[in-house]
């Protein structure tokens, strides 16, 4: 049986580029990059040939790259290093549990926050930022893509009312990296995170843009890596990788990939469409299609429970996400759908279909064969269509 992974927005494979770039970095080149002798200044120049990579890739200046272990580092870095007591912070009520829950640790340390709801449609409203704003408003983090729905937020807007208000700006862009090409100059932000295991490069290693002179506190202290804005040994295989992901995701987005895998994503959405009682979360606004990222679409089915929609393709060879989440064992549905508007039912019963930007043809054919299957077989035997489920 074929095996299609359509869940990208979780992880994806390492490249085999990737691999090999890193390769010589575990044994051979292995010094620490602030040793002085030659073992340590080719890893500390490998770092910094990828420093100069991300760079690019966010379209900056190399000072202004901070690598560390990822998106969760760097939204908490953004939060917890911009934010004092007193302070007030503006963020989504849509942003990635990194986010959500430093601002909930903040608030215990007395910093104010609005969580600004979406639009049905899953679109931030940049006038709900601005009448957000205090006077002692510091920070506002706003994600660039939404993990679930793929919703593309409009963060120059949002980076032109925090410029207007004299406020920092942070951008969590883990669900952008490689699928739109970044200016960091363009969305006017101070910070913007990302993490190298969305965009095919290892976990546990990521960069941060940090605008020169922010002020932003080091999370993690020690000695004087990363100019002192981020202490412990740097990951120099991992800084390799996510060095080598970030130059073939620059490419991808120049040579039509995003466009031929928005095509793709367009005919895995229409051929579920084609079955009753389904719909998409976050693709329209009113006739107006929703700029999204170009793999993913978040579709519901009425009548079934999605957990079970999940285990069944995957036991037919289709890896993808619910729209709930297992929190302290019981599973809730997706806050991100909840805000949107959706009832419990139908955001339990919503599906992420996220592909990778190597997906094919015979991969939708294959996901577009079993869903149908799936779900009429769900259906039939559903204790949600036949009404006895609370
Ligand atoms: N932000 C968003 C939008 C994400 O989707 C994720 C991961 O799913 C993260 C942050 C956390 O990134 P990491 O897994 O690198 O900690």
């Amino acid at each position: 049986m074929p095996r299609v992974y359509a869940d990208g927005n979780a992880t994806t494979p390492l490249l085999p580029e990737v691999v090999e770039a890193m390769r010589p970095y575990w044994i051979e080149i292995f010094g620490n990059a602030s040793s002085i002798h030659i073992d340590g200044q080719r890893a500390h120049a490998a770092v910094e040939r990828s420093r100069q990579t991300l760079a690019e890739f966010f379209n900056c200046h190399d000072a202004e790259v901070v690598f560390n272990s990822g998106g969760t580092e760097g939204d908490n870095t953004a939060i917890f290093g911009l934010l004092r007591p007193g302070d007030h912070f503006i963020t989504t009520a849509i942003e990635h549990s990194a986010v959500l829950q430093a601002a909930h640790r903040m608030e215990r340390f007395g910093v104010a926050t609005t969580f600004v709801g979406p639009r049905p449609c899953g679109l931030i409203d940049p006038a709900e930022i601005l009448r957000a704003l205090r006077p002692e408003t510091r920070l506002i983090s706003v994600m660039l893509a939404n993990n679930e729905t793929g919703v593309l937020q409009p963060v120059e807007e949002i980076g032109e009312i925090a410029r207007a208000a004299g406020v920092f700006f942070h951008i969590d862009a883990v669900q952008g990296a490689g699928k739109v090409r970044f200016d960091v100059g363009r969305y006017g932000c101070h910070m913007l995170s990302i993490s190298a295991h969305k965009m095919h490069g290892p976990k546990g290693v990521g960069a941060m843009f940090v605008r020169r002179g922010t002020p932003v506190e080091p999370l993690i202290v020690g000695g004087t890596h990363e100019r002192r804005q981020r202490a412990g040994t740097v990951n120099t295989p991992g800084i390799v990788g996510l060095g080598r992901a970030a130059e073939l995701a620059m490419h991808s987005l120049e040579d039509g990939a995003m466009e031929r895998l928005a095509k793709l994503r367009d005919r895995l959405q229409a051929g579920i469409l084609a079955l009753p009682g389904t719909g998409v979360n976050g693709a329209w606004d009113g006739a107006t299609p929703v700029p999204r990222a170009a793999n993913t679409t978040n579709i519901w089915f009425d009548d079934l429970e999605g957990e079970a929609l999940v285990i069944a393709l995957d036991l037919k060879g289709v890896a993808v996400s619910g729209g709930s989440a297992c929190h302290s064992g019981a599973t809730e549905p997706s806050h991100v759908l909840m805000a949107m508007g959706l009832d419990k039912a139908r955001a339990r019963a919503s599906l992420r279909f996220s592909l990778l930007k190597t997906a094919t043809d015979a991969d939708v054919d294959h996901i577009l064969r079993v869903v149908p299957e799936a779900v009429e077989h769900l259906r039939a035997i559903s204790p949600v269509a036949a009404g006895t489920a609370g």
